[in-house]
């Protein structure tokens, strides 16, 4: 299956975090999008793994992506090396996406910055000619593939975007998607420990920061993204 967008998260509700209502509005647009979670979040203080197995997959079914998998490297503890790379070129590879979108470049939980780079390493990888992989040990010779772009949205640190999307008739599905994760989120009636993600400011904060940027580029919602490269436009005319 070729894919436009590939979306990758340290961990499951990363990406509808950071990015859920760009990719609602490039599946809106007829856009084919996936989503790879580098972890099951097993070391999340609230829920589970499986819990949030469950909550991913109603995540997924909510934005519309074409397909959601999970490498299952360990929470807190992957590392960007060589094992970890060929898995996710493999990936890479199988999906053919033309854009990939990863974690925060840096930020308060160590796998963000971790896997944000991780992410990026393995797509320049994934280019090199001489780097053999098979997806599954029976099938054939992959070939190579380089992503045209990759971007990096933002997570808990206000990080500075270099472009933002307007997201406004986006942000119902998005919000939709994040609280499909019931057991991480602000809920006055869990018994389970309070995070840093579980208070009403938080939740409330995925709103007021998209509103937030919309209104410095006038438009009611936004979502910011970074850049690995500078941004280029045929025209003038080409933005907003
Ligand atoms: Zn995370």
């Amino acid at each position: 299956m070729k894919l436009d967008i590939l979306a990758f998260g340290a961990h499951p509700d990363d990406v509808e975090l950071g990015c859920g209502a760009t990719l609602a509005k490039e599946i809106a647009n007829g856009k084919k999008v996936g989503i790879v979670d580098l972890t099951r979040g097993e070391l999340g203080t609230r829920g589970s793994a499986e819990t949030r197995d469950r909550e991913s997959e109603d995540a997924a079914k909510i934005l519309g992506v074409a397909f959601r998998t999970n490498m299952e490297f360990a929470d807190g503890f992957f590392v960007n090396d060589k094992a970890h790379q060929m898995e996710l070129i493999k990936i890479i590879r199988k999906y053919q996406p033309e854009i990939v979108i990863c974690n925060a470049i840096e930020d308060r939980h160590i796998d963000h910055g971790k896997g944000s780079q991780l992410v990026s390493d393995a797509c320049f990888l994934s280019g090199l000619l001489k780097i053999n992989t098979k997806h599954e040990a029976n099938e054939e010779w992959q070939t190579p593939w380089r992503p045209k772009q990759v971007y990096h949205y933002i997570q808990w640190k206000n990080l500075e975007p270099d472009f933002v999307v307007d997201v406004s008739q986006f942000i119902d599905a998005k919000m939709e998607a994040v609280l499909a994760y019931k057991t991480q989120f602000y809920n006055p009636k869990s018994q389970d420990p309070e995070t840093p993600i579980s208070s009403k400011n938080f939740t409330d904060s995925i709103i007021y920061r998209a509103r937030d940027l919309g209104r410095l580029v006038g438009v009611d919602y936004a979502e910011g993204f970074t850049v690995e490269r500078y941004t280029a436009v045929n025209s003038l005319f080409d933005l907003k």
